[in-house]
């Protein structure tokens, strides 16, 4: 039976996208309790699968993690105690508002909420149309107020990124968190721009030579130059290589500077010396043949400290810096922020601004690449 299944598996096309999507939300957060109330559009209220009230537009639920179990109430009526409690949508329109006591904001998400408890937490899972994710996810990395060629190239971006990291999370039923390690995500987007954006690409994924979808790497700024892949990380992708960007030059984060006591500058170069490694090349291992791409940092005793390391234990916007000794100061000038692999985004703002479409931004961050309908993709290895 299951080579059956695997063999249909191989010859059927992936449906364009996955149409619901799990997302696990405020997934770094400890919360205990939380206030949800349906906005739009008509939902079911079950607990452990069975409705346990009628939703009008005036519902407003309060829900706690009580001894491993949800406990659920109105403002006047407790409805139970239970394992599992779901929001769950019977129209197309549906948005709930969201806010854990413990926070001042309120957030407004699609589609279903399915709650639980995790470790005397709540553990709430959106499940959610993959394209009215996709829209929340580029408005938190995008930003707003931005020219719709951009956002177009975003959503693209950011489709292709979802769906490469779809497996991120096997294994934790969901499929996404709603953080930086799979893309920030706080809820529905409500820039037109970006809806339309969304909807205009609707479907459209990034693939390398070989029909693979890429990584698709962005950053804020490069400061000038992108650089390879593996240059940040360990592998080497052909689409993933330095290109020099004078579109970003003069924006918001191109330029940087960081000032240190010589003390405490010395303090860090001392803790670092231990795990460091020792080289006579100095020049060599300074300098890369083009600015900004070099790995290490060299100090006078001829140790080498990678700029990786540097970038977070300093909290330096980039690893494209000089130094300069000033007095009894160390200056650190740096150019761009982010790992500066791939798609810079306030250079494809700038293009954006300037007239280019958004497969002209593609193609200038990524090289070798090709758009296609994300249905025309074979469909992700079956696991056992
Ligand atoms: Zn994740
Ligand atoms: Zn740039």
């Amino acid at each position: 039976m299951r080579k059956l299944v695997l063999f249909l598996c191989i010859l059927l096309p992936i449906s364009a996208l996955p149409i619901n999507i799990s997302v696990r939300i405020y997934s770094t957060d400890y919360v205990k309790t939380v206030i949800i109330a349906p906005k739009t559009g008509k939902y079911l209220l079950l607990g452990d699968g069975k409705s346990i009230d009628s939703v009008t537009d005036a519902s407003v639920y309060e829900i706690k993690v009580e001894n491993n179990l949800l406990s659920i109430k109105t403002l006047n009526r407790a409805l139970g105690k239970y394992t599992s409690i779901r929001l769950k949508e019977l129209t197309t329109d549906c948005g709930f508002n969201i806010k854990p006591v413990s926070e001042k904001s309120t957030r407004l998400y699609n589609d279903d909420i399915v709650l639980t408890s995790l470790n005397g937490y709540l553990k709430m899972l959106n499940i959610v149309q993959f394209e009215h994710y996709l829209a929340g996810v580029v408005e938190c990395e995008a930003g707003q107020r931005r020219p719709l060629e951009f956002y177009k190239a975003q959503a693209v971006i950011c489709r292709t990124y979802a769906l490469n990291n779809i497996a991120r999370h096997l294994g934790e039923d969901y499929e996404l968190c709603d953080i930086v390690h799979c893309q920030v995500y706080r809820g529905t987007a409500d820039v037109p721009e970006i809806l339309q954006a969304v909807e205009s690409t609707k479907g459209l994924v990034i693939v390398d030579n070989a029909r693979h979808l890429i990584n698709a790497a962005y950053h804020s700024n490069c400061g000038g130059f992108t650089v390879n892949s593996e240059d940040v990380w360990s592998t080497s992708l052909p689409y993933l290589r330095a290109v020099r960007d004078t579109f970003c030059l003069n924006q918001l984060h191109a330029t940087w500077e960081k000032h240190f006591s010589v003390n405490d500058w010395m303090n860090y170069l001392e803790k670092k010396e231990g795990s460091l490694k020792k080289t006579d090349t100095r020049g060599e291992a300074y300098w890369d043949s083009i600015p900004g791409q070099k790995k290490v940092f060299y100090y006078d005793n001829g140790y080498l400290i990678p700029l990786k390391e540097m970038r977070i234990e300093l909290g330096l916007h980039s690893t494209f810096f000089t130094m300069e000794k000033k007095g009894e100061e160390i200056i650190l000038r740096g150019r761009g922020n982010g790992h500066r692999v791939g798609f810079c985004q306030e250079g494809a703002i700038h293009m954006a601004q300037r007239g280019y479409g958004y497969l002209q931004l593609l193609h200038f961050y990524y090289s070798g690449i090709q758009l296609i309908d994300s249905s025309t993709l074979p469909i992700a290895p079956v696991s056992n």
